[in-house]
C-alpha cells in the first residue's frame, strides 16, 4: 500500500486538528499517526490511492472551524504491507521554528448544544469548551500550549473529564482548558465590596435580574473585566456613561443570538458568518429598527454589534433576555482590568455588582471589531479570536520587536519569516497601559522563544513607546530604528499583502511625528522596500492650542480660515468675543500654533465650517459626524483641490463650501461633496506618482464612504488599490509596519521564502 507524508501548516494547533485527522483516518480504514510540530502538524498516511486522495481532499475541505491552514505537502515515501492502526503520537522534540500561540475562540455549536440539554453534565455549566472552542490566549502563561501552563493548572481533571481528555475518538481529546461541574471554575456574584451573595446558576440569573432592574454589572469575562447595562434603558445606559466618565463614544451591544441581533441591525450573508465564526467579533452594522437606547451610539447609523463570546455571555444575555451594553471594564482609556482585587478596586465605584469565577485572566483581550466592506472583513481593533495568530510574511530577515506608536497601540515581534502582532493594548497616556505594553513584551518574547536583533519605534521622540525602546536598547545592546508614523501606516499594509514596493501610500490619518518636525498626516508616499520619498501632502496649516485642536474642531477651522483667507470671519460664530482676540495672537506669533498636513484636523475643520460639529468628546467624532451627513446625502458635486508640485491645496475647496454656506445649502450635502473632492484629489495624487499599486491607510481610512469613493474611482482609472484588513488601518497597524521596515533596512540580502 501506498504511503505518505503530510505536512499541514498554520494554525492547526490548539483548534482539535489531531483529533479531526484521527476521525478521518479512521473513517477511511487508513493506517498511520499524526503529531504536532512546531509549525504544524505532521501526518504519515497509508492505504488505497483513491481513501489518500479522499483522505487529503478532506483535510482541507472538513478541517475543524478555527483551524486556518496555509499549506498542506503530501510527498509519497514508499509502499508498505497493509496495516489498519492509526494513532495520535506525542509532540515532536524538535527545534521550535514557526511557533503559533492560540488565539481564544467562541463557544462552538456542539458545546452550546450541550449546555441546552438537560440530559448532559454541562447543562448551562459557564465553562463548557472543546478542542474547538474556548479560552486561549487569554489563559496562556507559555509554550508549548497544554494545561500546566495555563490558569487550568489548578483544576485537576475529575475522572469523566480525564477520560474525555484521553480519548482520540472524544471531540475533547487534548482540549487543555476543559472543565465540567464536578471539578472547574465556578461563578460567584457580589456586591460592589466584593462579599458573596450567591453562586453557579443562582448568581447567573439574579445578575440577569441586576441587568433587568437597571444596574450596573461587573463581569469578569474571557480577556478581562467588561461592564454591562440593559442596552434598551436609556436610565441605565447613562448611569453607565456618568460612571465611566465616557460621554459619546459609542457603545457595542452583545444580542443573544443572531435573530435577536436581526432585529436591531442589517445583517448580510457574510457578516452572519463572521458574527457567528469562532472569532466573533464584533461588527458595526447599519441600524435597523429601534428598541436599542439613542445614548448606546449618540448620532450614529450603525451599531456595534456581536454575538455571547463565551459560554458565561450566552447563559446571561439569555437570561437577562434582552441586548446587553458591554463594554471594556476601565476607566475611560486605560488597560481593562484583569485581576480580581484589581477590579473591585477599579470598577468599584462604576459597578452595583460584580460576576466572577476563579479561573485566572492572564492578560487583557477585548472583543474585536471590524466591518464589511464590499465582501471583506476589514478590523478596527484586533484582539480576540484574532491576536496573536501570525501574518505569513514573503522574507526572513532578522527578529526585530516593534513598539508601536501612542494610540490604540500593538507591539510586533517579526521573526522566522512571520509577524506576531500583539493584541490591541490601548492607549499609552496611563502608568497602566505603559506597564501593559512592557508586559507584552515579556510575553511575546517568551512565548517564541526570539532575542531580537533590533528595535523599531516611532520618529516622535516623546511617546512613552519611543522611551521603552530607547531603554530596552541600551539595555540589550541594540540598533533602534525610528520609523516615521505615515510610513509605518503605509508598510503596514504592505506587511499585509506581501508587497515590497515601489508602491504610492496614500497615510492620510490624524497626528504623526514627520522628518521636518512638523505633524503630517495627510501624506503621499513612494514607498520602495524599507525606504520612503514624501512626494506630496495636504498644505499645511496652523492649529491654534496644539493638541487642544483634536477637542475642538472649531480650533483647526480657524487655522485653515486664517491661512488660507487670511481671515477668520468665516468662524466667528464659533468662538466667544473673547477667545478671538487671544486665538488670533497666538496664530499671528505662532505661539503655540504647530502647523500640520493633517487630513483628520482638515475632516475636523470642514465639520466646523458646515456647522455639523464644532466640539468633539473623543478624537474623530466630529469627522465620523461628517461621514454620517454626507453618507446620507446623493450630491454628486465635488470640491477642488489644487495639486501643484505634490502639494495639495485646499484653498478652492474652501471658497467652494463658503459659498455653498452663504447659500444654505444643507450641511449634508457640503459634507459629500468634501469627500468626493478627497477622492478626486487621490485620484490626482495617484496619476502624479504613476505607480501601479496604490495603498490607502491611516485612520482616516477607517471612514467607510471615504475609503469606498476613492477605492471605486482610483481602480476606475487602473490603479490597484491595497487597503489594511486584519491590521487595523489606525495606529493599531503601526507596530507591524515599523517591524517590516525595520526588517529591511538591515544591510545585507533578505533571504526569500
Ligand atoms: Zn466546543
Ligand atoms: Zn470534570
Ligand atoms: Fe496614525
Amino acid at each position: 500500500m501506498p504511503r505518505l507524508q503530510v505536512e499541514v501548516q498554520g494554525v492547526v494547533q490548539g483548534v482539535g486538528f489531531r483529533p479531526f485527522v484521527y476521525r478521518l483516518a479512521r473513517a477511511r480504514g487508513l493506517a498511520g499517526w499524526v503529531r504536532n510540530r512546531p509549525d504544524g502538524v505532521e501526518i504519515e498516511i497509508q492505504g488505497s490511492a483513491a481513501e489518500l486522495d479522499g483522505f487529503l481532499l478532506a483535510l482541507r475541505d472538513e478541517k475543524p472551524a478555527p483551524a486556518r491552514i496555509q499549506g498542506i505537502q503530501a510527498r509519497g515515501i514508499g509502499e508498505l504491507p497493509g496495516a489498519s492502526l492509526f494513532s495520535i503520537r506525542a509532540s515532536g522534540a524538535s527545534e521550535r521554528t514557526r511557533p503559533s500561540v492560540p488565539a481564544d475562540l467562541a463557544v462552538c455549536a456542539d458545546c452550546a448544544a450541550e449546555m441546552d440539554n438537560p440530559g448532559e453534565r454541562r447543562f448551562r455549566y459557564p465553562f463548557t469548551n472543546c478542542t474547538q472552542c474556548g479560552p486561549r490566549y487569554t489563559i496562556l502563561a507559555g509554550l508549548p500550549y497544554d494545561r500546566a501552563r495555563t490558569a487550568m493548572k489548578d483544576f485537576p481533571l475529575c475522572e469523566v473529564c480525564a477520560a474525555q481528555f484521553a480519548d482520540p475518538a472524544d471531540r475533547r481529546f487534548h482540549a487543555q482548558p476543559i472543565a465540567c461541574p464536578a471539578c472547574g471554575p465556578k461563578v460567584v456574584l457580589q456586591d460592589s465590596r466584593g462579599t458573596p451573595r450567591s453562586e453557579g446558576d443562582a448568581a447567573v440569573l439574579a445578575a440577569a435580574a441586576e441587568l433587568a432592574a437597571g444596574s450596573v454589572l461587573a463581569l469578569k469575562g474571557l480577556g478581562g473585566y467588561q461592564l454591562l447595562v440593559d442596552a434598551t434603558s436609556e436610565a441605565a445606559v447613562a448611569r453607565l456613561r456618568a460612571r465611566k466618565h465616557r460621554e459619546a463614544k459609542p457603545f457595542a451591544v452583545l444580542f443573544q443570538d443572531l435573530a435577536a441581533l436581526q432585529g436591531a441591525c442589517g445583517v448580510t450573508e457574510v457578516e452572519a458568518a463572521l458574527l457567528q465564526s469562532p472569532e466573533a467579533p464584533i461588527l458595526l452594522l447599519p441600524r435597523r429598527g429601534g428598541g436599542i437606547a439613542a445614548g448606546v451610539a449618540p448620532g450614529n447609523p450603525d451599531l456595534g454589534a456581536f454575538l455571547p463570546p463565551s459560554p458565561l455571555h450566552r447563559l446571561l444575555s439569555a437570561a437577562a433576555g434582552r441586548p446587553l451594553v458591554c463594554t471594556s471594564g476601565n476607566l475611560s482609556d486605560e488597560p481593562m482590568a484583569i485581576g480580581d482585587d484589581e477590579a473591585l478596586a477599579r470598577l468599584g465605584a462604576i459597578a452595583d455588582a460584580f460576576l466572577v469565577h476563579d479561573r485566572p485572566v492572564l492578560r487583557p483581550v477585548d472583543d474585536s471589531v471590524g466591518r464589511v466592506e464590499a465582501g471583506s472583513l476589514h478590523l478596527l481593533r484586533r484582539a480576540r479570536g484574532f491576536a496573536p495568530l501570525p501574518l505569513p510574511l514573503p522574507f526572513e530577515g532578522p527578529p526585530v520587536l516593534a513598539l508601536g506608536g501612542h494610540l490604540k497601540n500593538t507591539v510586533t515581534l517579526l521573526a522566522a519569516g512571520q509577524a506576531v502582532v500583539s493584541q490591541h493594548l490601548g492607549d499609552m497616556d496611563s502608568p497602566q497601559g505603559l506597564a501593559l505594553l512592557a508586559r507584552t513584551v515579556e510575553d511575546l518574547l517568551e512565548f517564541f522563544q526570539v532575542e531580537p536583533a533590533r528595535l523599531a519605534c516611532d520618529l516622535h521622540p516623546d511617546y512613552g513607546s519611543t522611551r521603552l525602546a530607547e531603554s530596552l536598547a541600551r539595555a540589550w545592546g541594540l540598533p533602534l530604528a525610528r520609523v516615521q508614523h505615515h510610513h509605518a501606516h503605509v508598510a503596514a499594509c504592505m506587511a499585509e499583502a506581501g508587497l515590497r514596493g515601489p508602491v504610492l501610500g496614500l497615510a492620510w490619518d490624524g497626528a504623526g511625528h514627520g522628518t521636518d518636525g512638523t505633524v503630517w498626516g495627510g501624506e503621499a508616499l513612494v514607498v520602495d522596500g524599507p525606504g520612503f520619498t514624501r512626494v506630496g501632502h495636504l498644505r499645511a496649516f496652523p492649529l491654534p492650542g496644539g493638541e487642544r485642536a483634536v477637542r475642538e474642531p472649531r480650533r483647526s477651522a480657524l487655522g485653515l480660515c486664517w491661512s488660507v483667507l487670511g481671515e477668520d470671519a468665516a468662524v466667528a460664530e464659533l468662538f466667544t468675543g473673547a477667545e478671538r482676540p487671544l486665538l488670533n495672537r497666538m496664530l499671528e506669533r505662532g505661539i503655540h500654533a504647530p502647523w500640520t498636513s493633517s487630513l483628520g484636523r482638515l475632516f475636523d475643520a470642514v465639520a466646523a465650517l458646515t456647522g455639523i460639529r464644532a466640539g468633539a468628546g473623543f478624537e474623530g467624532q466630529a469627522a465620523m459626524a461628517l461621514e454620517f451627513a454626507a453618507r446620507a446625502s446623493d450630491d454628486a458635486a465635488a470640491y477642488a483641490f489644487a495639486l501643484r508640485d505634490g502639494v495639495a491645496d485646499p484653498a478652492p475647496m474652501l471658497a467652494e463650501l463658503l459659498e455653498d454656506r452663504r447659500r444654505g445649502v444643507a450641511a449634508g450635502r457640503m459634507a459629500r461633496r468634501f469627500h468626493a473632492g478627497l477622492a478626486a484629489l487621490a485620484v490626482a495624487f495617484a496619476e502624479a506618482g504613476a505607480l501601479e499599486d496604490v495603498i490607502l491607510s491611516g485612520g482616516c481610512f477607517q471612514n467607510r464612504l471615504l475609503a469606498g469613493l476613492c477605492s471605486r474611482a482610483l481602480r476606475a482609472r487602473g490603479f490597484r488599490v491595497h487597503r489594511p484588513a486584519l491590521y487595523p488601518a489606525n495606529d493599531g497597524g503601526i507596530s507591524l509596519g515599523q517591524a517590516w521596515v525595520a526588517a529591511q533596512s538591515v544591510a545585507g540580502p533578505l533571504l526569500e521564502v
